[in-house]
């Protein structure tokens, strides 16, 4: 009998002796067992030679015994024994049946929006990652896809979108950089309520698996970058989607086998790596976070987070969440003062993304976001002066005196004889 695992995922897994020798990955959609903690570092790879880290088959090609029996892998565009490991490692802690790993988050997308025709319709925020909106504005350019964008941190908004031929809804939360919530479980029941047909997609990159798993929550597919949290190192670059329908799940790696765009073999190995951490780096990059937010709060800064009791969600937020994560952002009324903020650090790195080990700070509007036009972002009410920290595991009082620094020598804070001070220009805009 030949075997394929990554068409038959509901296959009986108790088949032992017909499994290949090496690797054996645990979780063939299986559901999980042990906390997520536990689940992140535990395989039952029972590799022919015991390794305890998974083997990398760095190899394009399988060799046949027969021409009447082929084996479970032929190509590694189709399949390969590492990435499968990888997936069904993600499948267990995303609470997916299946999940497939690509070369990025961006090609986790470019994927899913395949299964677009001219004509249909895709509803997605606006206040979207720069990426996503570079595709959507691609999509419907080129495509004939038809992107409307609003506010689905607000559900009515979405609710007054969709028609017959919303075929797509995309979903983040919290958005990025303006860390708003949205309403995952109460969108995808009015969305499935009003058109059974679409597809609601979350991009879970912002929290990943660890803090919420949007399946649970009644999304079709949870798609994130695992350049992120995931991986937890800014080594690779990665993508991985999940969903519970097989007949999505097949159809998107349909699209995955025929384009090659499946992760190789090596970065997938580097990110089961990540992920065995992933629980230990994210508790220490919230409980950085959540310091940092409340010390720029203290000092007088209007500062984004859901860690904080003044997050106009934060009862949404943590009624689908675990954690607040580890990004924010904060205002101070200047674009020039920003720029000058964010360059007198030394600690935090400037550099776009997140989810790295290492604190970063950047300006959107001039990084991150600068593929979306001034006018747009003006529409959207972005506030050019925001700027975006991304807390790593670096001890939290230095990232705190670090960041003090730069405030002092920029100009927005004073030492005075109680601490610290605020000199203060109002907020640029309201949130
Ligand atoms: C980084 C990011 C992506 C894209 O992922 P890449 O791995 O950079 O392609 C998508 N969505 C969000 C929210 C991101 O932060």
């Amino acid at each position: 009998m030949t075997m394929n695992y990554s068409q038959t995922p509901d296959m009986d897994i108790r088949m032992d002796d017909e499994l290949p020798l090496s690797p054996t990955p645990s979780t063939r959609g299986e559901t999980r067992r042990y906390t997520l903690e536990t689940e992140l570092v535990y395989s039952d790879c029972t590799d022919q030679y015991n390794s305890s880290s998974v083997p990398i088959y760095q190899t394009a090609t399988f060799k046949q015994t027969s021409l009447s029996n082929m084996g479970e892998y032929d190509y590694t565009r189709s399949g390969n024994p590492t990435r499968s490991h990888l997936e069904r490692h993600l499948a267990k802690i995303m609470n997916a049946s299946r999940a497939l790993a690509v070369s990025s988050g961006m090609t986790a997308l470019d994927v899913i929006a395949r299964l677009l025709k001219p004509g249909d319709e895709v509803i997605a925020g606006d206040d979207l990652y720069g990426g996503t909106n570079r595709l959507l504005k691609y999509l419907s350019v080129n495509n004939g896809v038809v992107v409307r964008h609003v506010d689905t941190t607000n559900n009515r908004a979405v609710q007054d979108v969709i028609t017959d031929q919303t075929t797509l809804v995309l979903l983040e939360t919290p958005t990025n950089p303006l860390i708003k919530i949205c309403d995952v479980a109460g969108i995808s029941a009015l969305v499935h309520a009003k058109n059974p047909q679409a597809l609601v997609a979350v991009d879970n990159t912002m929290l990943s698996p660890m803090l919420m798993t949007p399946l649970d929550l009644g999304a079709d597919i949870v798609y994130e970058s695992g350049t992120k949290y995931l991986s937890g190192h800014h080594d690779i670059m990665a993508g991985v989607i999940a969903a519970n329908r097989i007949d999505v799940i097949d159809r998107l790696f349909y699209i995955i086998n025929a384009s090659g765009c499946g992760l190789s073999p090596f970065d997938s190995w580097l990110l089961l790596r990540g992920i065995k951490t992933l629980a230990i780096r994210m508790e220490k990059q919230q409980s950085n976070a959540q310091q940092v937010a409340e010390f720029l709060e203290r000092s007088g800064f209007k500062v984004r987070y859901p860690g904080l009791k003044s997050h106009p969600q934060f009862d949404l937020h943590w009624s689908m969440a675990r954690g607040a994560g580890a990004v924010l952002s904060l205002e101070t009324g200047d674009i020039a003062l920003s720029a000058k903020i964010v360059e007198s650090t030394r600690i935090w790195g400037i550099s776009v993304s997140f989810g790295c080990v290492n604190s970063l700070i950047s300006m959107p509007c001039k990084m991150s976001h600068a593929s979306i036009d001034a006018k747009t972002r003006a529409e959207r009410e972005f506030p050019e002066d925001l700027i975006r920290l991304c807390v790593g595991i670096e001890n939290a009082d230095d990232l705190i005196e670090d960041l003090k620094t730069a405030l002092v020598k920029a100009g927005a804070l004073k030492i005075s004889m109680n601490g610290t001070e605020r000199i203060s220009t109002p907020p640029s805009k309201p949130l």
